[in-house]
């Protein structure tokens, strides 16, 4: 199977064409079936121009590498990762870069189960406490999903980490520079969940 060379491994490949290579290599993942091994010989393979066809935002968790779990080789994707996928400026302008100056025409934004950053916003928010330092950041940023959520509901973190995944799908595609390409469908802005157990992406918010 060609599984590297789907349409959206091209520039200018279509926002459908990079999600249904982006998941075609989750399924790989899933059924332990990679193809990429991320060894030298890759780096020199892709070390010429990047041609990258899909830039994704998850968090910094440990248990969550995206080249692993997307099956990606060198050169294939762009990753940015904060703690609960939180947005600010550089994040946002990094993205705008691999949209604008590179081409890409799909952004992920992928949540995952047991998120810490979500569960330190719901402790916040429930003992009122607001955490020092800039961790207080990323607790401000996650919590309105926590809140939409229901501070008192007993699955709120499942359900703000989904909220979350939401909202910051949102804000990316109001994003300056990223609302024209996405109102042309040039550029899709997508959410999805990783299954910490089974290692699936589920598509919670397709566009
Ligand atoms: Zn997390």
């Amino acid at each position: 199977m060609g599984a590297t060379s789907g349409q959206g491994r091209q520039a200018g490949g279509t926002p459908r064409a990079a999600l249904a290579d982006l998941l075609a290599g989750n399924r790989r993942f899933v059924s332990g079936q990679p193809v990429h091994g991320h060894d030298v010989t890759a780096a020199a393979a892709a070390s010429g121009d990047q041609q990258p066809y899909a830039v994704l935002l998850g968090c910094i968790d440990s248990r969550v590498p995206l080249e692993a779990i997307f099956d990606q080789t060198f050169g294939a994707i762009c990753v940015i990762r904060t703690g609960g996928h939180v947005l600010d400026r550089a994040v946002c302008g990094s993205i705008e870069y691999v949209v604008g100056q590179l081409g890409v025409p799909l952004v992920m934004v992928l949540g995952h189960e047991r998120c810490g950053a979500v569960e330190a916003t719901v402790q916040a928010l429930r003992t009122g406490q607001r955490p020092s330092g800039l961790l207080a950041h990323l607790v401000d940023e996650i919590a309105p999903a926590v809140t939409e959520a229901g501070i008192d509901d007993p699955a709120v973190q499942p359900l703000a980490i989904r909220r979350h995944v939401r909202r910051t799908v949102r804000t990316l595609r109001e994003d300056d520079l990223l609302a024209g390409p996405v109102a042309a469908g040039r550029v899709a802005v997508v959410g999805g969940l990783y299954d910490l157990a089974t290692g699936e992406v589920a598509l919670i918010d397709p566009g």
